[in-house]
């Protein structure tokens, strides 16, 4: 096993892709020798460790990676980079890459074919199932957005099932906010006085851009305060701690709605104006004081009331930050919690105000012109997105991905294509996802070999690595506030390494091969030409310049249309009662709603998760580099809280197994797991953390191959009725030490 420190690693980011290049033979100091005397080329991109986009500069010297640097006008890295990105970027190098198209010959056994045989074979069985009249019943999982390529095709054939992987992150945040505000607002650091952390950890889950803005803050005396069961890594910074009960942020939420409204602390005005359903929030909450708060999330009333003071104080240049993955999505309670997210914002009156929330800024895009194409009504959406009598309130947009082998045994998914997304390590109960491989069609377009491609793609279909390719431009907008909306763009830095395809060429291939003619007349070129347009930026200019801010502001104003509030949600006003949201005995406001399941016995813990700098995702469970770090700080173990720990005999160091009962569609297991302990004070007694992205059961992936454990592996594939969510934090494991 290579052995590097974090420091090292770090201070030789430069050089990270080409040391990372270096197969057994090769002379390295050679190869630095003769590269000093090639020029070097910088080529714009943007970084693929994590969605959040980072804008950076590849070097590229003898045709090889030399060295990344950021963008320094990105707002969404200010010319920085974590670790993943040095990490992930080297991968292109990584021996485990998919080097060219697989069909499968038995369980996790595949036998390379040529890209004709792939199109030929898939458009067939495709063609197959669509001729069925079941075009319905082909699938598209992706990790991100909307892929508009995937989107066409699946319009030309009637197919309504899109899903990303929000499902098993924050879509309970995205739901609540669409529903409740029509828009996803972020926090303006730059200008805030006062910052309330819960669920969110911008120096684990990292994005440099973030972090820079909130030391600048704290640098001019803004207060930030952190509640999280776990000193995180943005904890470490801030003014104050909050250990908070892990399950019970909704509790707090409404203690701090309350102290703010009984003491008339409150933004009165803008609720006046601005706000729907005050009232019915109010009468369904006048008795939930912060002392009934206190009594279940362990935050002392005193406190949630001096915080709730502290940001009227300081409002509208105050907020709680709108959140993220961990309580927006992994509790029962989730989008009630992102309601109570909204409500405490909307009462301190911060909406499109500096320093408080305002509105993410996005370029507005050109659009290429195609023409218009005869394409059949859509099938209803396999996934029950949005479908009544199942999950009507859950997004469309986002989808349900976690429950896909239910559906499939169902009928209703027959073709799954799983582009750039790994649900068998991302989504919960692996055992029970590996079941997606009884599709009738399974086809996996990842770049490495990842778990869901080893036991359930009969085909893949290996894309150019982000290096090797050109991506159409996207907006740094999302997340944090930026007063200019700004352009990204990636180019192709490298040659292709593999016998790999861009995406766009892969559906290209498969719908030529289905007989479906000029379904996509362009190219990644002119696509992106078209969207730069109305930018007035060109291909070359962003070659040139890398990341493009648009002098176009984004200003703190209320949407107003002929003197109305003019959200687009129903009422045109900030929704504290969403109708939607009265299903199944439910309120339409948040009210407190205990977690699901609670530890009780002496060895029993809730489990949690979480990031960190270095290693987060699936894609950076593999890397050499990022795993040496990892080792270098025992980042795989598991934490406990010291107290609990000595009642178990457990010392930092030890093995301990982990166990959790699973139940799904009246079939019952136990899975258990041994991981190594970091026994700490800085985690609440009441729960066990695991860091997030480790876990790899695809022997293809030597690196990361059952380094550490997953939370993913104790969780069962539920879903969240309102939003979607996986609920895999509702998870009681119980641990003993040894093996
Ligand atoms: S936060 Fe790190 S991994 Fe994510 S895009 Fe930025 S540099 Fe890459």
């Amino acid at each position: 096993m290579l052995t590097i420190s974090r420091r090292t690693f770090l201070k030789a980011g430069a050089l990270a892709g080409a040391a990372c290049a270096v197969p057994a033979a090769f002379d390295f100091p050679s190869f630095v020798r003769g590269a000093a005397e090639q020029p070097v080329t910088k080529i714009p991109s943007t970084c693929n460790g994590c969605s959040t986009n980072c804008a950076l500069w590849v070097y590229v010297k003898n045709g090889r990676l030399w060295k990344l640097e950021g963008d320094p006008k990105s707002m969404k890295n200010e010319g920085r980079l974590c670790a993943r990105a040095y990490g992930v970027a080297a991968d292109v190098y990584n021996p485990d890459r998919v080097t060219g198209p697989m069909k499968r010959t038995g369980e996790g056994q595949f036998s390379p074919i040529s890209w004709e045989q792939a199109f030929t074979e898939i458009a067939g069985k495709l063609t197959k199932i669509i001729d069925k009249d079941t075009a319905g019943a082909v699938a598209w999982m992706a990790h991100g957005g909307k892929e508009t390529y995937a989107q066409m095709l699946l319009d030309e054939i009637g197919a309504a099932t899109y899903i990303t992987h929000y499902s098993t992150c924050f879509t309970s945040k995205t739901n609540a906010w669409d529903k409740m505000v029509g828009n996803q607002l972020t926090s303006d650091i730059n200008r805030a006085r006062y910052m309330l952390f819960a669920g969110r950890n911008y120096a684990g889950g990292i994005m440099p851009g973030a972090m820079r803005k909130i030391m600048r803050a704290k640098d001019r005396g803004a207060k930030i305060v952190v509640v999280d069961p776990r000193l995180c890594e943005l904890a470490k910074v801030a003014d104050e701690w909050l250990p908070i009960r892990p399950g019970t942020d909704l509790a707090f939420f409404l203690g701090l709605a309350h102290t703010l409204i009984s003491e008339k602390l409150y933004d009165e005005k803008f609720v006046k104006e601005y706000v729907f359903g005050f009232e019915e929030f109010w009468n369904a909450n006048r008795y939930f004081t912060a002392e009934k708060a206190a009594e279940i999330c362990d935050i002392p009333a005193a406190k949630i009331r001096a915080i709730a003071r502290e940001l009227a104080k300081n409002a509208p240049a105050a907020f709680l930050e709108p959140g993220y993955h961990g309580l927006h999505n992994h509790y029962a309670a989730s989008t009630q919690i992102a309601q109570a997210n909204v409500i405490v914002n909307a009462l301190l009156g911060n909406f499109y105000k500096h320093g408080g929330l305002m509105p993410a800024a996005g370029p507005k895009f050109g659009k290429l012109t195609l023409p218009k194409r005869l394409q059949p009504e859509k099938g209803e959406r396999a996934d029950g997105a949005g479908v009544n009598n199942e999950y009507p309130t859950v997004e469309t947009s986002r989808g349900i991905a976690q429950h896909m082998p239910d559906r499939i045994a169902a009928g209703k998914v027959k073709a799954l294509f799983i582009y750039h997304f790994n649900p068998l390590r991302t989504a919960p109960d692996p055992e029970y996802q590996k079941k997606m491989v009884k599709a009738d069609l399974v086809v996996s377009i990842p770049v490495d070999w990842n778990e869901t491609s080893v036991h359930t793609a009969h085909y893949i279909l290996p894309e150019h690595y982000y290096l090797e390719r050109m991506d159409a431009p996207k907006s740094t907008g999302g997340n944090i506030a930026h007063d200019y909306p700004q352009a990204v763009m990636r180019f192709p830095a490298l040659k292709p390494l593999h016998n790999t395809k861009h995406l766009l060429d892969i559906l290209k291939g498969i719908a030529q091969a289905m007989k479906i003619d000029d379904l996509y007349p362009f190219t990644v070129e002119e696509e992106a030409a078209a969207m730069l347009k109305p930018l007035g930026a060109t291909l070359d200019t962003m070659k040139d310049n890398g990341c493009l801010e648009v002098a176009e502001a984004v200003r703190p104003e209320f949407p107003v249309k002929d003197g109305k509030p003019a959200l687009t949600t129903t009422t045109g006003k900030v929704e504290f009662s969403v109708g939607a949201f009265k299903l199944h005995g439910r309120m339409g406001v948040p009210v407190w709603t205990p977690p699901l399941v609670s530890p009780k016995a002496e060895n029993e813990f809730r489990l949690i998760h979480g990031k960190q700098p270095w290693h987060s995702h699936s894609v950076t469970s593999n890397s050499p580099y990022l795993m040496a770090v990892s080792k270098s700080y025992n980042g795989s173990r598991m934490w406990m809280n010291r107290s609990r720990a000595d009642k178990l005999g457990v010392r930092d160091g030890d093995t301990v197994t982990v166990e959790a009962r699973i139940e799904h569609g009246g079939e019952a297991r136990t899975v258990s797991k041994k991981v190594a302990v970091k026994v700490t004070e800085m985690l609440h007694p009441e729960c066990v953390w695991v860091p997030s992205g480790y876990g790899n059961f695809s022997p293809r992936q030597k690196v990361g191959y059952q380094q550490g454990v997953n939370y993913n592996d104790f969780a069962p594939a539920r879903v969240e009725p309102l939003s979607g969510g996986c609920m895999v934090q509702e998870v009681i494991v119980t641990v003993r030490k040894g093996g």
